[in-house]
């Protein structure tokens, strides 16, 4: 191919020099595109940029018609330019004219051009606009061609980045250097949340781009891939990590991917054509992002994550920062970004300055997502690509009731959302008003409204929200935040935590509910078919007693002189709870052997989710002292649908005929039996389901801490005798999976419940 002498790193060269005469803006990048267009030999060499409107705008030219500069305009999407830039990667053709997607624009001039290069302006995972070279000829662009165009790009994004050019775009749109992005992701945690982004494990931006001297560049490249070599085999070699299969296999892999001969070759032969070593990673790291903005299969974009992950480690050792977060110097309004979390790093950082979070990974039942709840930051997961849409600073607003995300939001946006954020911050307001108000229906019918817990972090929201005890303490979150499995004294310390801050108020400990989605890291796994319907919670508990009889251990123990209350998840026959309870009589009589105090009262109850036991009612209601109704395990079991399968989880409605005929059963049971009953599935957190709920008979319920100020102020105006008429009297006739979701909903409005 006809390059001219000297290749690219004489181009990097010229472009330095351009950069640093003292011209203005526009001569600088006419400047800029002579240089490329005689360096790649082409006939013509244009930038075309991304306004703010979405629209790219070809701002320089060398070879189409001058008038056309500012005026030739395109949509992402249209035309040649517009591919380039959706797509975010490079387009060489020999015959533009023929493509597909060739958008003619006369006033341009280009009729007799033909062969074409076109590459986007990347920086940090966003698309500025596109640089093109054409030939009159029908001539091939070479890879190395295309590559040397990349480099020179970069150097262009750069200039584009340092806000030179802005003064030149039209003033109402701007150049799109931070565009506005909506992304829609799932909903973690409830709120809204306006502030900047910082990002968990920040990026480097790279500044310094054209090499002074290359021998020195390429030195310092291999000394970084040296040392960040050497820092993966210590992470591999570390007896901790060894030991654990999955994690040491993702770590081999990472390992593999930091001695690809591919990505080492393209970096150097960057740094060859005249770029700083820093600046070779960014460029490839660059195509890397672009290539997993596009990737939809999981794996591969993992495997490119890796890439992006490699490609960072290696900035920062090149620009001697640590890779270390700012955790301790947190901005006021931060809003976390990362690709994925563990829940203990969200409890680093500084809680009164967080105001959102934003995950690329994470569902809602995630360990970070119950974290963040816990702490009440409104947080989003499954953003595709959050971290390389946004940089450290940007506006960001997260909505975590809708799953939504707002990067650099326009002005109208932001204050739409400030608004909301207002409105629900009044309404919070009101909520607290109501904490000292008896939670009794208008009819006088007593509702006692507790919390769901399960880190010391939930427990200042009894006093917040006036709760009247914790309902369900799940345990299993201080084994699954751990980085290995708690002693008998930790969890011990924390039961005695949980005691001392809640007080007078009562407490309900659920046994370790793992298996299923509750995974804990550091124990061995057992590949199952169907995990949810596997060895799970009590089942483990029986067949391993050692570990139940631990923990029961250290929940008598913690309760001393106290009254204790302790239920048993996923119980699937009564055997099973009678197996159980004499564990609980061995335990007690250890410990009165031993000279222990014991609880002043000790009540023993049963989850009820899995459907068999309503079929057991009876028995059950006998044998325990308390019920407590698991719905969202019941839900998913009863109409055999899985609660972390999005496409299934909200395809049967709990206020239809079946589950609430369901439920109607163990009311009623539960009353003629005198066993107290009580709901601490998500349904009782929600006003209509918790209205429904109280119609059915249902008296106490447990929830989250934000769902304590609604459920109250629904009850509050409710009357329980009409709304148990309503619904009894429609299950009657209700057909099929019918829902009376529709017939509650109206009757509140009627009667002015606020749902
Ligand atoms: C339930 O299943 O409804 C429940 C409260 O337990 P968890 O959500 O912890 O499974
Ligand atoms: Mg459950």
């Amino acid at each position: 191919m006809p390059s001219a002498p000297g290749g690219p790193r004489l181009l990097l060269r010229r472009l330095r020099e351009i950069m640093a005469e003292p011209v203005g803006a526009q001569d600088r990048l006419d400047k800029i595109v002579t240089q490329i267009a005689a360096n790649m030999v082409a006939e013509v060499c244009s930038v075309y940029v991304m306004r703010g409107d979405g629209v790219l705008e070809l701002f320089a030219t060398e070879g189409l018609n001058r008038e056309a500069v500012h005026l030739t305009v395109m949509r992402s999407g249209e035309g040649l330019v517009g591919l380039i830039a959706s797509r975010a990667e490079p387009l060489a053709l020999s015959d533009a004219q023929s493509h597909p997607a060739f958008s003619y624009k006369p006033e341009t001039g280009e009729e007799i051009y033909h062969a074409f290069l076109g590459v986007p302006l990347l920086r940090a995972g966003n698309t500025l606009g596109v640089l093109v070279v054409q030939n009159r000829t029908y001539r091939v662009y070479t890879e190395e061609e295309v590559e040397a165009l990349q480099t020179t790009a970069m150097v262009v994004a750069e200039m584009l980045a340092t806000g030179e050019l802005q003064a030149l775009a039209p003033v109402e749109t701007g150049i799109a250097l931070r565009r506005p992005v909506y992304q829609k992701g799932v909903a973690l945690a409830d709120g809204v949340g306006l502030g900047h982004v910082v990002l968990h494990e920040p990026r480097v931006v790279v500044k310094n781009l054209i090499a002074e001297n290359i021998e020195a560049e390429l030195k310092r490249l291999d000394a970084a891939i040296g040392e960040v070599r050497l820092s993966i085999d210590e992470l591999i070699e570390r007896g901790d990590v060894a030991h654990h299969g999955e994690h040491r296999e993702v770590l081999e892999t990472f390992r593999m991917f930091a001695h690809d001969q591919g990505w080492l070759r393209r970096m150097r032969e960057a740094v060859t054509s005249g770029l700083t070593a820093e600046a070779a990673v960014e460029r490839v790291q660059s195509d890397n992002r672009a290539r997993m903005l596009r990737q939809t299969d999981p794996y591969l974009r993992e495997r490119l994550h890796d890439l992006d992950d490699l490609a960072n480690r290696l900035l920062h050792r090149l620009v001697g920062r640590d890779f270390v977060t700012e955790r301790e110097n947190l901005p006021e309004n931060a809003i976390l970004v990362a690709r994925s979390m563990g829940p203990a790093a969200l409890l680093d950082y500084d809680r009164s300055r967080l105001r959102g979070l934003v995950l690329e990974e994470g569902g809602p039942t995630s360990h970070i997502a119950i974290v963040a709840r816990a702490l009440g930051i409104p947080a989003v997961g499954e953003v595709s690509n959050a971290t390389s849409l946004t940089e450290p600073g940007d506006a960001i607003i997260v909505d975590g009731a809708a799953g939504e995300v707002q990067i650099r939001p326009n002005p109208d946006v932001e204050a739409a959302y400030a608004e909301k954020a207002r409105l629900r911050a009044r309404r919070q307001e009101q909520y607290l008003k109501l904490r000292d108000v008896p939670s009794v229906t208008k009819d006088g019918v007593e509702v006692t409204l507790q919390l769901n817990a399960g880190l010391v972090v939930d427990l200042p929201h009894l006093a917040e929200t006036g709760a009247a005890g914790v309902g369900l303490f799940r345990t299993e979150l201080q084994f699954m935040i751990a980085e290995r499995m708690p002693s008998a004294s930790e969890q011990q310390a924390l039961y005695s935590t949980v005691f001392a801050e809640a007080g007078d108020r009562p407490v309900t400990f659920r046994t370790l509910d793992i298996g299923g989605d509750k995974i804990l890291p550091y124990m061995q796994s057992v590949e199952e078919e169907n995990p949810a319907l596997g060895w799970r919670a009590i089942r483990i508990g029986l067949d391993r007693p050692g570990l139940l009889r631990a923990q029961i251990r250290a929940l008598l123990k913690a309760a001393a002189g106290r009254p204790l209350k302790i239920m048993f998840p996923m119980v699937a026959t009564c055997d099973e709870f009678e197996r159980a309870k004499l564990l609980v009589e061995r335990e007690k009589a250890h410990l009165a052997n031993h000279g222990h105090p014991l609880p002043s009262d000790l009540k023993l109850g049963v989850m009820l989710e899995v459907p068999s036991l309503l079929f057991q009612l009876k028995e059950i209601c006998e044998s325990a002292d308390f019920i407590s109704l698991g719905t969202n395990d019941l839900m998913q079991f009863l109409f055999a649908s899985d609660r972390e399968n999005r496409r299934v989880a909200d395809r049967f409605d709990p206020l239809s005929a079946p589950m609430l005929r369901a439920l109607n059963m163990v009311a009623e049971h539960a009353e003629a039996s005198g066993c107290v009953a009580t709901v601490c599935g998500e349904v009782g957190g929600r006003p209509l389901e918790a209205m429904a709920l109280i119609g059915l008979g249902f008296r106490s319920l447990s929830m989250s801490p934000a769902s304590i100020g609604p459920v109250k102020a629904m009850l509050l105006e409710m009357n329980v005798a009409e709304v148990s008429a309503l619904i009894r009297e429609e299950l009657k006739t209700a057909g099929g999976g019918q829902t009376l979701r529709p017939k509650l909903a109206h009757f509140a409005e009627t009667h002015g419940i606020p749902v």
